[in-house]
């Protein structure tokens, strides 16, 4: 049986930002498996640029970004398996893999980092009635088939859906001669980051009806149109309001869910709205010594962060395995206390879900999302009724990731099990 220090799933930015940490870090056994022909995940189909802005001070095509990162891998000499599935992990960190040189084979891990990044939702949980033409693609699809394929999807294009994956596609179709007709949302905000509004819709005409949906999809063999609605409050069609839309293709960018079949099988605590694992100060998840990143955790918008954040989860793995021993022991007699964070008052989710404060770096980045737009609002942070963080914000959206800093000599003093609560309030 193969052993590794370390074994990565996914060879995507959050793994190989991982396997670059931990052997920085001091650890020399270190394996990455990638289930597709090249490492890069799924910033090899993203070749439009504004990657890197804030790693790289440069502003980087989604392979460039990549090859950064792959080319310090290639440099630190770390193993890695291209066209390699993992089919499963046990708690007791076996992995079994597949591949066509192999077959089906188990390694051996000390600690685990999970970094298998996401998918689309499909148009199967969407229940829009009408047949199944073709023409009918997720914009992560039909983005892998124009940048990576050569194929065009369509020529008539209505996208549903304005997270950042259909803005870039809107641009991308138009730009390789497609007609994007109209992009239209659910929500009475967009899911995308400002900046792809701006540069992927208004700089090319496209127009964004927010509070839509479609109704019907016209075609039996191929789309022939679409009906578009307006909905209430509730997400429900306004009868009345319908509008037909001659078009060959429907793209749909209707959310990204966390790959995470392999950690529910084996037993990983999942947070109910991130649908990534519920993890502690050091991004391990609730199987010991297996750490999660990236989009696998919860879905990111820049890769930036993605990149820091697997940084974080590599050097803890590395940690992890050194002091196995040790934390066995240490574990035996607990992690000293443990606060947990509850996200409130507009506040999602907040990543990691909880703390122990000994084992805490100086000053810990808490990433969160808000569940609705808010204007000229401040961020607090609260232990018991002490508010220990006020940030003013401007504007702040679903679809743009926040983040705040706690400091270890705050939460120190803290009780066992006491709790810091993050919400947003009024200016
Ligand atoms: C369309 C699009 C546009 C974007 N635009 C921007 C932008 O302009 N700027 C920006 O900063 N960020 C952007 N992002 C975000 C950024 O690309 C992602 O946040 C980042 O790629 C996530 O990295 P990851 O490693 O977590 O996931 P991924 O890149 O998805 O990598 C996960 C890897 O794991 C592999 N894998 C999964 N399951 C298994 C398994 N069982 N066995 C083996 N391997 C497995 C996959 O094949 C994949 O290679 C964009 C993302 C998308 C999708």
């Amino acid at each position: 049986m193969e052993k590794y220090d370390i074994v990565i799933i996914g060879g995507g930015p959050a793994g190989l930002a991982a396997a670059v940490a931990a052997r920085k870090a001091g650890t020399k056994s270190i394996l990455i498996l990638e289930r597709d022909r090249e490492l890069g995940g799924i910033l090899n189909q993203c070749i439009h640029n504004g990657f890197g802005l804030h790693t790289f001070q440069e502003e980087l095509t989604g392979p460039e970004y990549a090859a950064r990162f792959e080319a310090q891998v290639l440099e630190l000499g770390i193993e890695y398996r291209l066209n390699t599935m993992v089919m499963d992990i046990s708690r007791e960190k076996l992995i079994t893999a597949m591949n066509r040189e192999r077959g089906m084979y188990q390694i051996q891990a000390g600690a685990i980092v999970l970094a298998m990044g996401c998918r689309e939702r499909s148009r199967g949980a969407l229940n829009i009635p009408g047949y199944r033409p073709a023409g009918i693609y997720s914009a992560g699809t039909a983005q892998r088939l124009v940048n990576m394929e050569g194929y065009m999807p369509g020529r008539k294009v209505v996208i549903l859906g304005s997270g950042d994956i259909g803005l870039i596609m809107a641009r991308r179709m138009t730009l390789e001669g497609a007609e994007v007709k109209v992009v239209a949302e659910l929500m009475p905000y967009s899911g995308g980051l400002k900046r792809n509004i701006v540069q992927c819709l208004d700089d090319y005409g496209i127009p964004l009806k927010l509070s839509h949906t479609v109704t019907d999809i016209k075609g039996k063999e191929r789309v022939e149109g679409i009906t578009l609605a307006a909905v209430d409050e509730r997400g429900k069609p306004i009868p009345g309001t319908e509008e037909d839309y001659e078009c060959d293709t429907l793209l749909l960018s209707v959310g990204l869910i966390p790959e995470n079949e392999l950690s529910g099988q084996m037993g990983v605590e999942l947070n109910s709205v991130t649908s990534g694992p519920v993890v502690n100060e050091s991004l391990e998840t609730s199987v010991d010594g297996v750490f999660a990143c990236g989009n696998v955790l919860h879905v990111h918008d820049l890769v930036d962060f993605v990149s820091e954040e697997a940084a974080m989860a590599g050097k803890n793995a590395a940690h992890y395995v050194k002091d196995y021993v040790e934390k066995c022991t240490e574990k035996s007699s607990g992690y000293g206390k443990v606060i947990s964070i509850q996200p409130t008052g507009g506040v999602r989710y907040t990543v990691p879900s909880f703390i122990r404060p000994e084992n805490m770096v100086d000053q810990l980045t808490i990433r969160f999302r808000v569940g609705s737009v808010y204007k000229k609002c401040y961020v607090s942070v609260y232990i018991g009724e002490e508010r220990i963080i006020h940030k003013k914000r401007p504007v702040m959206a679903p679809g743009e990731m926040e983040e705040i800093k706690l400091e270890k000599s705050r939460l120190i003093g803290c009780r066992d099990y006491e709790t810091v609560r993050i919400q947003i309030e009024e200016a």
